[in-house]
Formats: structure tokens, C-alpha cells, sequence
């Protein structure tokens, strides 16, 4: 925060973006014109009109300009940002269920190293922030967390991080509960005083994961002040299988448990009956919607999918992107167009859920579903400067709308994107990281590809 007692006017701010139109997407704001948004350290200390903005502050560095529009960093609330990422797009998309994980992406994942964990969450990362996206929920399926850290660090966006958390005998990355839990501590510690990257609680989730180690991850995060995330129903054989062993659903057992509460983000939450959508809602757990993942996978969206029912009753939703043999793209802003087209489309209304609406879901409604919606999700003062500046000279701006959000979602995804701002730096200029060097790590990714299908069994 920037210290109160100074006159923001006294100090010169260390970078103004300039908004031709600013979305800033608090509650009831429209899109305004001519705004100029000073950034000082890591914060947003001033909105106001730009030419005022400007005259005071005249030797001020400008990005933007006025025929760019600005929003703030996009969140992802769930993407795993190792594993397939380095034999994207190979997984196959006619695989019976289960075969893309239990096939690839597992053997790829159990193949890792440091080096390739590190890799590949760069990668990730590096797509995501060129698609403006400033914050990211990893997943849960880290072997080398320090190694994400690194990644994280590179690429210069924020996150969440935990470490591989399931206790499923002969699999990958296992260990007791106490084991999994003693991970889950040391990343807490290892990221306890880092200013863009929080520590949570992350396990597989599904039904691979005993009552011990769900119960005891939520008590650890609880008892941390932290967040849990988790895999749950994305299909319906988590239904299946909870039947099976515990004849209650899964959102029913994990709510007998005690796991469920506002620090848990459920990443899916497609399979849902209304037991358990009720049960959601009542102890306000949050949902990661990954659309994609699920038109990827075949896994029933369109007939199952409540999410939208889910956030007209109140509940905290935020939009994901998953893994590669989920949706592959990691571009939260086409993960918008889709959820508004699916909602509409489910209900055969087109009245339902439009572009505002859905991009709340990658903005401020995500961090709020993250519980952050204090420090990240909108461009307001005193929040960190995650701030998106999207190029309208692209064929797909011409002519300019009067609705800049409605062109943004409909028209255009990710590609728009030309400059981010994260944490109060500059990490994309003009399309391109600031930070890392996209052909050295091409170069990279292509010797660690070739390497890790062999080891893995894939070549
Ligand atoms: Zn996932």
C-alpha cells in the first residue's frame, strides 16, 4: 500500500498507463474514457482523468495510449503449469476417459525433473501473461515447487502454489498423509514472504484422496489463513466412485468431512446434483469453471453444467483454463466468450449471461472467488497494478464498437493483448515479455521434449 500520510500528487508515480477507455471492472463502473492510472511500487495510487494526471505528473514513462483499452490483469484460477505443457498438444482428443491423464499425462508428469518443472511453468506462464493474464491458480501437481517458483519469478506475474498432494499407493509423486501435508508446509514457508505468489493448500483431489489427508489439508489451510483447491467432478465418475465407497455423493461426504468453507476452490464442480449444488452455496466454497476442459473431454458441460445456476445464487465462481489435454490454450479471455456462449446456449436463452457478466468471472468475481478481491480483480487504488492494455489497431477492433466489452469477448481473445503490467512492472511490451527471451526457450523446450517423451515412455 502506499504510505497514506504522503500526497500521491508529491510523488512522482513510476509509470501512468494510459486508457483511451478504461474497464476498470468495479461493481457498477461503465468503461470511461480518457484515464490515465498511476502506478507507484506495486500499486495503483491514482485513477483520474488523464490529461490532469499527466500535467502533474509530466516526466512520468507512459505506456498505452488513446487508442488502447485498459483492464486489469486477468486471472486463471486453475492451470497446470507442469507435466504436458512440454508435449503440448500431443495428447490425443479421441482417447477413451482417463486414458489422456493416466496415459500421458502422468507418465509425463512422473518423467519431470527440476529443470523440466521450471521449464514448463515458464512456458505457461510466459503464454498466459501475453494473453494478459497476471495471476494463476496452479492446479495442484507440482513436483518441484521452488523449481514453479523460479517460473513464477521469471515470467514476474503472481499466483498460488502448492505442492503434489495425493496419497494414492504406486502412483507418481505420492506419500503418506503426513508426507503429503509435510509438502504442503514446506510451501507455505517457501513463498511465506513472497509479494506475488501465495501458498495453498493443493491436492489431486477426485477420489484420489483419503478422508485423512482432505481432512487434515483443510484444517492445514484453515489454520494457515490460506486457500485449498482440489479436483472434484468434472465428470461423473467421482460421483460414481464416492457412491461406491461411501454411498454419499462427493460434495455430500466432503461436506459430512468438514473440508468444505470460503477458503475451498473446488476446480470443476460439473457433476453436481442438487444436494450437493445446495451444500456448495451454504458453506460458500468457491468453483474453478474450465470450459474448455470440458468440450476437450467430452465430459457432459452442456447437459450437467450448473455453473451459472451456481453464480445467480450467489456462489463464487472464476474461470480456468486446466492442462493440455484440457483445452491446451491457455487464454483466459476465450474461456470467457465460451462460458457466456455455453450458459446462453444451455438455457436457449440468449438474454442469459452476457460478455460483462462473463468476464467477471476473470477479473473481479475470480478474486473473489480467491478470496482476494482486496488485492487483485479490478483497477482501483491501493490494489496491485495488474493492468492489461489491449491494442484496438488489430482487424478484429475495425470498426470500433461503442461497447468495448462486448467487441473484447466476441471479437477478440488473447491476441489483443499488447502490454501487461504486473506487480507495477512492465513484463509485456508490444506482444513480448520484458523478462524472459521467447526463442531461447524455445530452443530449450525443444531439447527437454524430445528428452522427457523418451524417458516417459511416450516416444
Ligand atoms: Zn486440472
Amino acid at each position: 500500500m502506499a504510505d497514506p500520510s504522503i500526497t500521491r500528487s508529491e510523488v512522482a508515480p513510476n509509470l501512468i498507463v494510459e486508457a483511451g477507455v478504461a474497464i476498470t471492472m468495479e461493481p457498477g463502473a461503465d468503461p470511461v474514457a480518457n484515464v490515465g492510472i498511476a502506478v507507484t511500487g506495486d500499486r495503483i495510487t491514482e485513477i483520474a482523468d488523464l490529461h490532469v494526471l499527466r500535467s502533474v505528473h509530466p516526466e512520468t514513462p507512459t505506456i498505452g495510449g488513446p487508442h488502447m483499452i485498459v483492464l486489469p490483469g486477468l486471472i486463471n484460477a486453475h492451470q497446470h503449469l507442469t507435466g504436458d505443457r512440454l508435449i503440448r498438444s500431443m495428447i490425443p482428443d479421441d482417447l477413451e476417459a482417463g486414458r489422456s491423464i493416466y496415459e500421458w499425462a502422468v507418465p509425463a508428469h512422473a518423467a519431470h525433473t527440476g529443470d523440466d518443472d521450471q521449464l514448463s511453468a515458464t512456458l505457461s506462464l510466459l503464454e498466459g501473461v501475453t494473453n494478459g493474464i497476471t495471476f494463476t491458480v496452479e492446479a495442484g501437481t507440482v513436483a518441484h515447487p521452488d523449481r514453479v517458483l523460479a517460473g513464477f519469478d521469471a515470467v514476474g506475474v503472481g499466483g498460488t502454489l502448492g505442492s503434489w498432494g495425493w496419497d494414492v499407493a504406486g502412483e507418481p509423486w505420492a506419500g503418506s498423509v503426513a508426507e503429503v501435508l509435510d509438502r504442503q508446509r514446506e510451501v507455505l514457508t517457501l513463498t511465506e514472504t513472497h509479494d506475488r505468489v501465495d501458498g495453498w493448500v493443493t491436492l489431486v483431489g477426485h477420489d484420489l484422496m483419503s478422508d485423512e489427508l482432505v481432512v487434515s489439508a483443510s484444517e492445514l489451510a484453515r489454520s494457515n489463513g490460506t486457500g485449498l483447491t482440489f479436483h472434484l467432478s468434472p465428470s461423473s465418475s467421482d460421483a460414481v466412485s464416492y457412491l461406491q465407497r461411501t454411498g454419499k455423493r462427493p460434495a455430500v461426504h466432503l461436506n459430512n468431512l468438514g473440508v468444505l468453507g470460503r477458503h475451498v476452490l473446488i476446480a470443476h464442480g460439473v457433476h453436481l446434483d442438487d444436494q450437493e449444488l445446495e451444500l456448495l452455496l451454504a458453506s460458500d466454497t468457491a468453483l474453478a469453471y474450465c470450459p474448455w476442459a470440458y468440450l476437450r473431454l467430452g465430459q457432459g458441460v452442456t447437459s450437467a453444467g450448473r455453473h451459472v445456476e451456481f453464480i445467480g445464487r450467489g456462489g463464487r465462481v472464476a474461470l480456468g483454463c486446466d492442462a493440455e489435454n484440457a483445452g491446451d490454450a491457455i487464454d483466459v479471455l476465450g474461456s470467457v466468450a465460451l462460458a457466456a456462449g455455453l450458459a446462453k446456449d444451455m438455457a436457449v436463452d440468449p438474454t442469459l449471461f452476457g460478455a460483462r457478466a462473463a468476464l467477471q468471472h476473470a477479473t473481479l468475481g475470480a478474486a473473489e472467488a480467491l478470496g482476494m478481491a482486496t488485492e487483485i480483480g479490478s483497477l482501483a487504488v491501493g490494489k496491485r497494478a495488474d493492468i492489461v492494455v489491449i491494442d484496438t489497431a488489430g482487424p478484429e477492433w475495425i470498426p470500433r464498437s461503442p461497447d468495448p466489452i462486448l467487441q473484447l469477448v466476441w471479437a477478440s481473445d488473447g491476441r489483443s493483448v499488447c502490454d501487461v503490467v504486473a506487480s507495477g512492472r512492465v513484463v509485456v511490451r508490444d506482444g513480448e515479455s520484458t523478462m524472459v527471451n521467447r526463442s531461447e526457450l524455445a530452443i530449450e523446450a525443444a531439447e527437454r521434449h524430445a528428452r522427457l517423451l523418451t524417458d516417459a515412455g511416450l516416444g
